[in-house]
């Protein structure tokens, strides 16, 4: 929520379309709760979950935030490129060519035991989990038990609920260690419990399948389960293509044909060089339609779509598989640019325009490099004063503009015409990093606005807090 000086009106204008978005449908009273836990402990006994695990692990309150993002519907349209661009950055290229060189040995052994290029299952490991640094921080148990007793979809969670609880009763993952997502995936890889117990492996040798703790046991698992979801060892995933002039390009990803009916068809390599046999069989991936980038994707880009279900994601493992096996990252971008003129950015770029939001007087929260709604509104307020179309989009052009705006002001030129509601940025050049955290954050103070104060409160949120 911003708190820049408006009007109170225009504040709750502002404030309404995020709360009607993340509200939950309605609540689970806690007598309800119980009950519904009461019932379930008797049924998941009949599934081999014991009494005793259960009470130990019985969540004593439910969670509504859980609720809330399940209920979460999205208020900014987000274009492929733009997902791309944040997933498949140059910090993620580095951190992957840092996590092959650091787990060599391993990743050799897991493709000669599976038949999977090392390069797939570090481009899982990288999209699902930073290379195992984000790994969700809500008590699996109390997210799978609140979605098993309220709202859509209790059905499901209640079967994974069950299978989190035979993980630890099982002993492979201590309770401490099952943290996930709002929605039970968990670990590493990111299995829910179900997938867990159909595809994880012990690979370390110590007796436990731990994809928490353990890198070969994580990798070893995603390779697993890419094998079990139909991967062809020694093949890529697809590659780019250039259509025929004339044909119009639209995904068909299922209908596969082999590379010589492709080549008849007048598809080429983006360079013009024939189209190679390594791939046995492939359809049309054309994630922006028929103006941007053309793939032609095999059964590998099928293992990678069935880990998440969306061919953006898909895209993003294979991408990003790509650049850390050709050791690229200064240009992450395809041969054929995406049809836009406002290019998604990276999230270097977005913790950049989140800390110039934060100079000028915007409460967005963190900065962490994740673009939500918070930021968005922010942008568009922004956007607003500059006289700007207010569309909220966290682009390129975005990004010159609040760089530009934060440039000029540190070298002492105007940088927005001067009304009474221009927002002024605090330069960042002149803030040293250890004094951030008390930086002046001015809100139009050449007009006599509020002027606010950041400090960080005792939960670590930065709030704006006015001088006057
Ligand atoms: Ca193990």
């Amino acid at each position: 929520m911003m708190k820049i000086s408006v009007k109170k009106s225009s504040l709750a204008l502002v404030v309404l379309p995020v709360m009607m978005a993340s509200a939950p449908s309605h609540a689970l009273s806690q007598s309800q709760f119980d009950s519904c836990l009461n019932s379930l402990q008797s049924n998941f006994a009949s599934k081999g979950v014991s009494s005793s695990t259960f009470n130990r692990h019985r969540p004593s309150a439910p969670d509504e935030s859980v609720i809330a993002s399940l209920n979460y519907q999205p208020e900014f349209k987000k274009d492929v490129w733009d997902y791309l661009s944040s997933l498949v950055d140059g910090e993620r290229v580095q951190d992957g060519i840092r996590a092959k060189n650091n787990h060599l040995d391993t990743l050799n052994r897991i493709q000669n035991r599976y038949g999977v290029d090392m390069h797939h299952v570090l481009g899982v490991w990288g999209v699902e989990s930073n290379f195992g640094q984000t790994l969700g921080k809500k008590d699996l148990f109390t997210s799978l038990a609140t979605l098993s007793c309220f709202d859509r979809r209790q059905s499901y969670f209640r079967g994974e609920f069950a299978n989190a609880l035979k993980i630890v009763q099982n002993g492979d993952i201590r309770a401490e260690d099952m943290t996930g997502s709002w929605a039970g995936a968990f670990g590493q890889t990111q299995f829910m419990p179900s997938t867990f117990l159909e595809l994880a492996v012990d690979f370390d040798g110590d007796g436990r399948k731990d994809i928490v703790n353990s890198v070969p046991d994580s990798l070893a698992s995603t390779a697993n389960f890419l094998v079990k979801r139909g991967y062809k060892s020694g093949e890529p995933w697809g590659f780019e293509v250039k259509k025929p002039s004339g044909a119009w390009a639209a995904t068909d990803r299922k209908n596969k044909k082999s590379m010589s009916y492709w080549r008849n068809q007048g598809y080429t390599l983006p360079d013009g060089s024939p189209l190679p046999d390594s791939l046995s069989s492939a359809g049309i991936l054309a994630p922006a339609g028929n103006d941007g980038p053309i793939f032609l994707v095999g059964k590998n880009f099928d293992t990678f779509y069935s880990y998440n279900a969306s061919e953006s994601y898909a895209l993003a493992i294979a991408h990003l598989s790509d650049l850390i096996a050709k050791n690229q990252s200064y240009n992450t971008d395809f041969v054929t640019p995406w049809p836009t003129d406002d290019a998604g950015i990276s999230r270097k770029q977005a913790r950049e325009i989140q800390q110039a939001l934060i100079n000028a007087g915007y409460d967005i929260g963190n900065v962490d490099g994740i673009i939500g709604d918070k930021t968005r509104h922010a942008i568009m307020d922004y956007q607003r004063k500059m006289g700007v179309p207010a569309d909220g989009r966290a682009g390129q052009k975005f990004y010159r503009l609040i760089q530009g705006a934060a440039h000029s002001t540190t070298s002492g030129a105007q940088p927005y015409p001067s009304t009474s509601t221009v927002v002024s940025t605090t330069p960042t050049a002149t803030i040293s990093r250890g004094s951030r955290q008390s930086a002046y954050a001015d809100a139009g103070s050449n007009t006599g606005a509020t002027r606010y104060r950041m400090v960080v409160d005792q939960n670590g949120q930065k709030v704006l807090v006015p001088l006057n």
